[in-house]
């Protein structure tokens, strides 16, 4: 029967050059199922380096066998195992030292951390931990390492070269925690993410640019909000203030759901609806804050249902979606068409439209300069539903700066590819 060498084996199993492979052996656990275990060591002249810096360090002590999980091998899981030494280094002290095949305090391999990161970003996390049989709440972290590296060897260049960027502020539990985003407009992807809000969090970014990369900044988008416009003077006067679309839309979209959502009460408490029955208004929510162009078969006629019931709502939902229209014209066009839409809000009646008829009167002229402006709304839109989407995903880590990684893997333009694939 053939066998296979060790050198083959270790080039099918994608080890790093400077490891030595012993046998490996097959053993059950407790419920049976079989694992594999591959014997390995660095490199002779590899053993000893120190895990900050990488340099020799002395031989201090070996501490006990440990595993780390790779990549499976047919339906089994495989570990490597390995006695890793302790040495002392001149700058750091007594430390584990570094091993070809790992980051430091994992218990992954690269390869199986690099698996676990392409699948998180690109599959649900019922898939992810079904597949990888690792706990979501393990993925965290090593999106995290993953992300951390990834942003060393790429992560540079993200504020290279910024010409317009948007900044807002996504709540990202129940209860009203706010995480700062900066988005890279031109090429669609989130460049800085940090917790909290407000200008000192928008301090912290410029801070980390440069002079020249500061200057780069020609236009910066926002909600409008004050310390946005405070913050961008005073870092990057050259800079164009614009409020962006998408927040123009979503004032629009947040007064319709109160709309909505006024009128289901209103509609329990008629008795119409028995609690728990499939009320049309309150199951019309999406159909509602959708964008015309994208609503289902269904949803088109849960709005022809809200048309005939309700016609508060229904001239709400006109409002909403007029506006939205209005923000595609051009600026000419769209002028005298933005002041009528402001008159009929005002006009309306309908709580939350009269003061956003009167706010749209009074940004009248920074309506028209969004517009001018040339920033796809669409685009603007896309990238933040993707990072809402993440966020909802990773609902389940404990620690924020996992939730940060997976984002910044999401949608951070980094390039993140599968073991052996680059
Ligand atoms: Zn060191």
């Amino acid at each position: 029967m053939p066998t296979i060498s060790a050198g083959a084996l270790k080039r099918m199993l994608h080890l790093p050059a400077n490891v030595v492979i012993g046998t490996p052996r097959i053993e059950r656990d407790r419920t049976g199922r079989e694992t594999v275990v591959v014997p390995v060591r660095p490199y002779a002249r590899d053993t000893g380096r120190c895990a900050e810096c990488g340099g020799h360090g002395r031989p201090y002590d070996r501490l006990p066998t440990r595993r780390w999980r790779h990549l499976d091998i047919g339906c089994a899981r495989l570990f490597l195992e390995y006695a890793p030494r302790r040495v002392a280094c001149a700058g750091h002290g007594v430390t584990v030292a570094m091993v070809p095949w790992a980051r430091r305090k994992s218990a992954y391999t690269y390869d199986f951390e690099q698996q676990v990161a392409w699948l998180s970003v690109h599959a649900p996390r019922s898939a992810v931990s079904a597949l990888t049989r690792v706990d979501w709440k393990s993925v965290g972290p090593i999106c995290r390492r993953v992300a951390d590296d990834l942003r060393a060897e790429q992560g540079a260049g993200l504020f290279d070269h910024l010409r317009s960027i948007g900044v807002d502020e996504t709540s990202y539990r129940k209860g009203h925690k706010y995480m700062t985003v900066v988005v890279d407009h031109d090429r669609g992807r989130v460049v800085w993410m940090h917790p909290g809000h407000g200008e000192k969090v928008f301090d912290l970014f410029f801070q980390q640019l440069t002079p020249a990369q500061r200057a780069s900044i020609q236009v910066i988008t926002g909600d409008g909000a004050r310390w946005i416009d405070e913050c961008a003077f005073r870092w990057c006067p050259q800079a164009e203030r614009i409020l962006d679309g998408f927040h123009i839309v979503s004032w629009a979209t947040d007064a319709l759901d109160k709309v909505r959502t006024a009128a289901w009460r209103e509609a329990r408490k008629a008795g119409t609806t028995r609690k728990g029955a499939k009320d049309p208004i309150k199951g019309a929510r999406w159909a509602l804050l959708k964008n015309e162009g994208d609503l289902t078969a269904g949803q088109k006629a849960q709005l022809e249902c809200v048309a005939n019931t309700n016609e508060t709502l229904w001239e709400a939902y006109k409002l909403k979606e007029r506006l939205r229209m209005i923000l595609k014209q051009t600026a000419d066009e769209a002028a005298p068409m933005l002041r009528q839409w402001a008159v009929d809000a005002f006009l309306s009646g309908i709580p939350g439209f009269v003061p956003l008829g009167e706010k749209i009167a009074r940004r009248h002229f920074d309506i028209l300069t969004t517009i001018r402006s040339g920033l796809s709304n669409a685009r603007l839109e896309a990238i933040n539903n993707k990072i809402k989407t993440t966020i909802k995903i990773g609902y389940g880590y404990r620690n924020l700066d996992n939730l940060i990684s997976l984002v910044m893997l999401k949608c951070g333009g980094l390039d993140l590819q599968l073991p052996g694939r680059q």
